[in-house]
């Protein structure tokens, strides 16, 4: 998966969140299924912005990218967002999109100008593909810019020739930084290789950023990405809403001031390609249903899940009675993931449990509640507030444990009671079962 990632100059607004947390759950739910996924997103530590940012606060333009990069990392932290497996900043790669530049070049799809090197998009033969509409369309739809050298309004910028104290790369047609649109393809082919699966991003992106990725991947006969995926926008509601929105202005202050689990369940609670709406009333909703979720762990004991590591399906149990709301999630996300319809069905299996408690049944409750956490922690959401939280290997562990002592099988029971033990954990019995918790 490429997921396109930030230009490092500013605090990371909502819509930051908006994408990361989708793509976020579409890894871990990969990852849950089986499947070995190589999640690389990269940086954008170069751009008009940027140097904007730098003459503002007088400053360089190291220093910005490097001040919100470390503040992007710190909100991706707090919202649990596991780490890509490969980060490429732009800057490491300008040597890779000149010669990329130049294979456009020598290929009469891009042209010189006197302030860069400019994309013919009417030579590639499909091109609108992304976006729907047919050339014509779109150039009768584009905002004609003045003061540039371009030959159509579509066309975009492969190069910007360096303005005088502007950080500048060399080239032989001319010193200067790449466009945005070339470090995104250069950077996706070298690191997944042709053909790769998956290519992401917001909404906002798909026209023009990966139509123009797109073609000048097609351009250079290079085979791109297989599938796209766009999420959805985040509305922030009508103009009322948006004064008493006054508190949230970027990602960094909804953290200060929410659960920090509030937004993927939001998230969560609606399709991907859907807009979501982030309010007051949305997210006091959210914590309160996560307060459930965690009257949930405390009544079960549950271990804490979800985090930094991305559970795999086999590591968990999965007792009979289970199944079937196993099954039933596993169907609703693998149909484009439908995590609105998967979430439903979990909050069905709390009440469910809390039912079968109720009236006695505690170890089918018991069961259901701790699909229902594994389920959630595959998804990234933590239920909070139960045993003292623990990775995946040590939660198998301990229903290992408990399957061995149901079937009175006490010796299984003992050495699983050891492994545990060696993994730092003390062990107690109870009448639900193994807890285990931190010395
Ligand atoms: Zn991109």
């Amino acid at each position: 998966m490429y997921v396109c990632g930030p230009t490092v100059y500013d605090l990371p607004h909502l819509g930051h969140g908006r994408f990361t947390l989708v793509w976020d759950v579409a890894r871990r739910w990969f990852t849950f299924q089986g499947l070995r996924v190589t999640y690389v997103s990269n940086i954008t530590d170069i751009d008009d912005n940027i140097i904007n940012r730098a003459l503002a606060d007088q400053t360089t333009e190291v220093q910005v990218a490097q001040h919100y990069e470390q503040q992007w990392w710190d909100a991706m932290g707090r919202i649990g967002v596991a780490t890509p497996d490969i980060v490429p900043h732009a800057t490491q790669y300008v040597a890779e999109m000149v010669t990329f530049i130049e294979v456009l070049l020598a290929d009469d799809v891009a042209y010189l100008a006197d302030d860069g090197v400019y994309f013919d998009v009417s030579r590639v033969a499909d091109y609108g593909l992304l976006a729907g509409q047919a050339l014509d369309t779109l150039r009768a739809g584009a905002r004609v810019e003045a003061n540039v050298q371009k030959r159509s309004p579509l066309d975009f910028a492969l190069w910007k020739k360096a303005k005088p104290h502007e950080p500048s790369w060399p080239a032989p047609f001319g010193d200067g930084r790449p466009g945005w649109h070339t470090e995104c393809v250069v950077m996706s082919l070298d690191l997944l290789g042709e053909d790769f699966d998956l290519h992401c991003g917001g909404l906002d992106l798909r026209f023009p950023h990966h139509e123009n990725e797109r073609a000048q991947a097609v351009a250079a006969g290079r085979p791109f990405a297989r599938h796209w995926g766009h999420n959805g926008w985040v509305m922030v509601g009508d103009e009322k809403m948006s004064k008493s929105l006054g508190n949230f202005t970027s990602l960094t202050d909804l953290l200060e001031k929410t659960d920090s689990r509030a937004y993927r369940l939001l998230v969560l609670r609606s399709h991907y390609r859907s807009p979501i709406e982030i309010s007051p009333a949305t997210i006091a909703d959210a914590e309160r249903a996560l307060a459930r979720l965690d009257a949930l762990a405390r009544r079960f004991e549950l271990v804490e899940l979800a985090g930094a590591h991305l559970e795999v399906k086999s590591d968990f149990d999965w007792p009979p009675s289970t199944r079937d709301l196993f099954a039933e999630v596993v169907e609703a996300l693998d149909e484009d993931l439908d995590t609105p319809l998967a979430v439903a069905q979990l909050f069905e299996a709390v009440s469910r449990a809390n039912t079968l408690a109720d009236s006695g049944d505690v170890v089918q409750a018991r069961h259901l509640a701790r699909a229902v956490n594994a389920l959630f922690g595959a998804l990234g959401l933590a239920l909070k507030g139960g045993a003292d939280s623990v990775d995946g290997i040590s939660q198998a562990l301990v229903e290992r444990r408990d399957e061995a002592r149901n079937a009175r099988n006490w010796a299984e029971a003992d050495r699983l009671r050891d492994e545990l033990v060696a993994l730092g954990w003390t062990v107690e019995d109870s009448g639900s079962g193994t807890l285990i918790r931190r010395p």
